[in-house]
């Protein structure tokens, strides 16, 4: 499943290809994804796409009079491609702009193409979405703030987008090394200190996966076409039983609300 950094990824490779640019045509060949695209959205040639903006897992083309929401998914990814490579099976939508197409595969049909002609932070899948992990506005302060008094275990309260969006199981898992934190440790009993260390470690691990391509296990196509390098230099994740690179104790693997959580029982107390 693509997760924040691989959204970040594709936006940042299909920004400079779209922004200023003219959108030629539109292709809707199956509208019957997670919602059913919407008639405007075939009507959007002629519009200009001023910028590619993201929030949460939702890429926003802003369009001047509204902007088009794309979401991956489960199984989705966003290309450029040539306009006169032939569509495959699962290529369901089209944007020619410019000389180039941004055509979304999505072989699951859960991913999203829609319309808002209002401000995007009003539109039903937007509005109730956390705060940016990546942003200024998470620092360990307002962290504290948002697990103060809450009894969830700290790993799905990261989880949860209501409160910071798009850290997803990886990433959770790992900042929670990182800040040397034990998992199942309430949300509400985190000191000052440790929200600090941990509103870092989520930054850094977020960061870092952006850098390296975006880290979904599976076949992540980057937005030029090119498999995502991804090093698998996790510090827990998916490591059960492996020896912690840091202390040498055992990795754990535990399951916190039907995900897995793999944690160091040496370096997160
Ligand atoms: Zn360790």
């Amino acid at each position: 499943m693509p997760e924040l950094p691989e959204v970040e990824v594709t936006r940042r490779g299909i920004e400079p290809h779209l922004v200023g640019r003219a959108i030629a045509a539109v292709a809707v060949r199956e509208p019957r994804l997670r919602w059913r695209v919407p008639r405007a959205v075939a009507a959007l040639a002629g519009r200009t796409v001023l910028a590619v903006k993201r929030r949460g897992k939702y890429l926003l083309l802003d369009c001047g009079d509204g902007h088009l929401i794309l979401h991956l998914g489960m199984s989705g990814s966003l290309r450029l491609v040539d306009p006169r490579s032939a569509p495959g099976k699962h290529d369901h939508f089209d944007l020619s702009v410019g000389r180039q197409v941004l055509r979304l595969r999505d072989p699951r049909r859960f991913g999203a193409v829609l319309w808002t002609a209002r401000p995007p932070q009003q539109h039903p899948l937007l509005r109730h979405l956390g705060i940016e992990p990546l942003s200024r506005e998470l620092d360990g302060r307002r962290l504290h703030v948002l697990a103060r008094a809450c009894r969830m275990r700290i790993k799905p309260f990261l989880m949860d987008g209501r409160r910071i969006v798009g850290v997803g199981n990886i990433y959770a898992s790992e900042s929670l090394f990182l800040a040397g934190i034990d998992p199942r440790k309430a949300a509400g009993r985190l000191s000052a200190a440790d929200c600090a260390r941990l509103a870092a470690a989520i930054k850094r691990t977020l960061r870092a996966a952006i850098r390296a391509g975006g880290s979904s296990l599976r076949d992540f196509v980057g937005s030029d076409g090119r498999a995502g390098h991804f090093q698998r230099r996790a510090w827990v994740y998916d490591r059960a039983g492996h020896r912690c690179r840091r202390c040498g104790e055992v990795i754990r693997r535990i399951v916190q609300g039907q995900r897995a959580t793999y944690y160091c029982p040496g370096c997160q107390r």
